[in-house]
């Protein structure tokens, strides 16, 4: 019936329009023509749904709204019969029928949850990273999302900052594969395909721009930076999203040179549009309209002008847009044109995918039985999982020769800890489609596992890693004990129910929980410490200034440590954490961020040795809050440190910790070792025009199979402006059994050592540049070569 309604504008049949895409813009010139200054403006707004998010948002009477065409998408609805509902309405009772686009933040897969973003990007592996997107639009999509605000491409180099949880880390190269990946995922190789298809939906890159930058590491708080940084560090994941092909964009809360990013014309529309290339439409963040009157450049309708006089099109929940637009135009402060254009972008999105010829594209009711969380996309969660993890240290016990790690299949395993027995912090933040508890926490997937060692599937799809265990031989008995609170903190508290997510307090007193934590330690041989971070202690507004474990939590590990028996920390967390005392005293440290529904059983692949640990850390984890910001790709300065001091007089150090991180970009380990020969340069003169190559030698000198991330770095020694000592260009990730070799070769062109130079002119200097590689950023072999001209 519908596409019925839509033939009235073309004069040709739905049919005809599904095979005539090149005829969009006819089509949407024709559609332009028919609405109104008021059904155009309201093409323009996003209002939130009201059952899922209330507070300050203007939800009432979205009904009405909708049937007098002053909505253009619904911000928060779920559920394909209800978004069939509300579609119906837009289609059948508005005058001009112009269907809805439903967004919601998919972020790390829909049911199926994957690892927090910063987790998957701990992979580094593009092709588990598109398909846990892939999978993501396969959910939403059978549930009636047609657009997700994801990907997160935030560079930050500030744990503080509660969402580094939902990004790739400190890197722009690497971010830029994994922003390109996720935009693969979620809407195919073209959005246009998706006239054809109805399993891939909208990306959104955000937060545009410099969002991860916020002073102090607060969340929304004011940045100021060097356009040259902008340009080199934290412009190239958004840029690379566009190459890609991401058909939106969402401005960001912060203020850039003094100008709320959602008003900065510079960003919206010279940078994103001229510069780049653009074609999509942009949205703003959550208010991000309304927010720029507490900024202080006006009042809602000169902040609502300024917007889409910058090139933003769509208002996100303040309904600025709905509510002062028309009397901004009537008043000449906003032209027709800009209407037009903004209109246009919305109307040409959709139908790119493909509503206008069919609106009830993504309301199939038959999808989410078939579709979600179905089996397959677990498992591949599960394997995701195990690929993030990131082994932080994994030594002998004292009066062991083996590594604590992998878990010996015989014994009894005391499992303590506040995270230990809890489903609802297993998926981390922004899981808001998640069903809770659904998913097992640690010790119930744990036992599960135990219990059936036997019947485990030997070998997963997607990665020759899995080991066949000697299930035969396993014989593991398992204990459990919550050790204490997660928190003492009520702020914590009050935050996780503001979440709908309790702390799950237990009223017994911290020497009650403890007393039982030690004598269940009594009786076992090995003691997993599930402790970290609560799911809602990092993501949106969750900065922190103290990034040590919660002290009860450290109090905890400390007793258990103090046992002399075996300690392996599972560390939870959405962040880098400061973790000396656990470096210096705990024998083995995993982190598993937040790995999502399959997490317990992934968990339990990596402890008993199932999945061999490969993860590689994508942001540098610093010795003290004190070092922030501290990463890798720093700039000397005219006083750095020598000979390996860590303090010298009027150098550029601390007086009271070294220059150092705990943990560098780029580090993990795996139950083997590997050893790198020294690099091979192909020629140490490369041309302008030419190409040379780097290569080294890895060999697997332990004794299990295992996964190495070979990392190249390269520094260029004298430039016209100041460079970084190392920056990422290339990785590759390999996998080899115990005592094998592999030659790991990169091609090094001048087109990689390009930078944007003081005029942010994108150029390549003539001049000696240093070859890195390693396996992270810091233990890297060293060669030299020369730019010629
Ligand atoms: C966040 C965005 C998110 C939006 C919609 C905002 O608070 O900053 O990342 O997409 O809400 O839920």
């Amino acid at each position: 019936i519908t596409s019925l309604l839509t033939v009235t504008f073309l004069g040709m049949t739905a049919l005809q329009a599904q095979n005539a895409p090149l005829d969009m813009d006819r089509f949407v010139d024709a559609l332009l023509k028919r609405m109104t200054v008021d059904e155009k403006i309201g093409q323009l707004n996003l209002p939130v749904t009201g059952e899922i998010v209330t507070g300050q948002a203007k939800s009432s009477d979205i009904a009405g709204k909708i049937k007098r065409g002053e909505v253009g998408g619904i911000l928060n609805l779920t559920g394909v019969e209800r978004i069939r509902d509300v579609q119906k309405l837009a289609v059948e009772n508005s005058r001009l029928g112009i269907p809805l686009i439903f967004g919601l933040d998919v972020i790390h897969g829909y049911e199926t949850i994957f690892p927090i973003p910063l987790g998957l990007s701990c992979t580094w592996d593009m092709k588990s990273i598109e398909e846990s997107a892939r999978i993501a639009a396969i959910e939403a999509s059978a549930d009636g999302i047609s657009w997700t605000f994801s990907p997160m491409v935030d560079i930050s180099r500030d744990p503080r900052w509660g969402r580094v949880s939902e990004g790739s880390g400190e890197d722009p190269f690497l971010g830029s594969l994994i922003a390109q990946a996720m935009v693969k995922g979620y809407q195919g190789n073209k959005l246009s395909d998706q006239l054809k298809r109805d399993d891939e939906i909208l990306a959104c890159v955000k937060h545009f721009a410099l969002y991860g930058a916020a002073e102090g590491g607060r969340d929304y708080n004011t940045v100021d930076m060097s356009r040259q940084r902008m340009y080199n560090d934290y412009f190239p994941p958004f840029e690379a999203a566009i190459e890609a092909g991401v058909g939106s964009v969402m401005a960001a809360f912060n203020e850039v040179d003094g100008v709320p990013a959602t008003a900065s014309r510079w960003l919206m529309t010279d940078v994103l549009r001229d510069q780049w290339g653009f074609n999509g439409f942009v949205v703003t963040d959550y208010t991000g309209t309304m927010e720029m009157v507490d900024h202080g450049i006006g009042d809602l309708q000169t902040v609502t002008a300024r917007a889409i006089n910058a090139g933003v099109d769509m208002d996100m929940v303040s309904e600025g847009f709905v509510s002062t637009l028309k009397k901004s135009i009537q008043e000449g402060k906003v032209s027709m044109t800009t209407l037009n254009t903004a209109c246009r972008r919305i109307l040409v999105a959709k139908y790119k995918l493909g509503l206008f010829q069919d609106p009830y594209k993504y309301c199939n009711p038959k999808r989410p039985a078939r579709d979600i969380f179905t089996r397959e996309h677990r498992d591949v969660a599960r394997r995701i999982a195990a690929e993030s993890f990131v082994l932080l240290k994994n030594d002998a016990p004292a009066n062991s020769p083996h590594p604590v790690l992998p878990l010996p299949l015989q014994g009894t395993i005391a499992v303590i800890g506040p995270l230990a027995d809890t489903r609802s912090n297993m998926p981390g933040t922004w899981s808001v489609t998640a069903v809770l508890d659904r998913s097992p926490s640690l010790i119930e997937g744990l036992r599960e596992m135990v219990n059936r060692m036997d019947e485990m599937p030997l070998n997963q799809p997607g990665g020759p890693w899995y080991l066949p265990l000697m299930t035969t031989e396993a014989n593991i008995n398992l204990l459990y004990a919550k050790g204490s609170n997660l928190v003492s903190d009520a702020a914590y508290e009050e935050r996780a129910t503001m979440f709908g997510r309790s702390l799950h307090r237990d009223n017994r007193t911290d020497q009650q929980l403890l007393d039982e934590a030690l004598a269940t330690a009594k009786k076992a041989d090995i003691i997993v410490a599930a402790l970290g971070e609560s799911s809602e202690m990092s993501g949106e507004s969750s900065s922190r200034t103290n990034l040590e474990l919660p002290d009860v939590q450290q109090t905890l590990l400390k007793a258990l440590v103090a046992t002399g028996k075996p300690v392996v920390l599972v560390l939870f967390t959405g962040r880098p954490l400061i973790l000396n005392w656990e470096q210096a005293n705990v024998p083995a440290i995993l982190n598993v961020w937040f790995g999502g529904s399959e997490a317990a059983y992934a968990i339990g692949d990596v402890l008993f040795g199932r999945f061999i640990p490969g993860g590689k850390l994508t942001m540098t984890f610093p010795k003290s809050v004190g070092q922030i910001p501290l990463y890798y790709a720093h700039k000397n300065t005219g006083r750095p440190l020598k000979d390996g001091k860590w303090f010298e007089k009027f150098r550029s150090n601390y007086l009271d910790v070294d220059n150092d991180p705990l943990y560098p970009f780029g580090y993990g380990l795996s139950y083997t070792t590997f050893s790198f020969s020294d690099v091979q340069l192909s020629s140490n003169q490369l041309p302008m025009t030419g190409l040379i190559t780097a290569s080294v030698n890895v060999t697997n000198t332990g004794e299990y199979p295992g996964t190495e991330v070979v990392q190249l770095y390269t520094r260029d020694l004298v430039g016209s402006v100041t460079r970084p000592v190392k920056e990422l260009k290339g990785y590759q990730k390999i996998f080899l059994k115990p005592g094998e070799a592999q030659t790991v070769t990169f091609n090094i062109s001048p087109e990689m050592l390009k930078f944007y130079n003081y005029d942010l002119k994108y150029v390549v200097e003539p001049g000696d540049f240093q070859v890195m590689i390693g396996p992270n950023s810091r233990d890297v072999k060293l060669a030299q070569f020369t730019l010629t001209k």
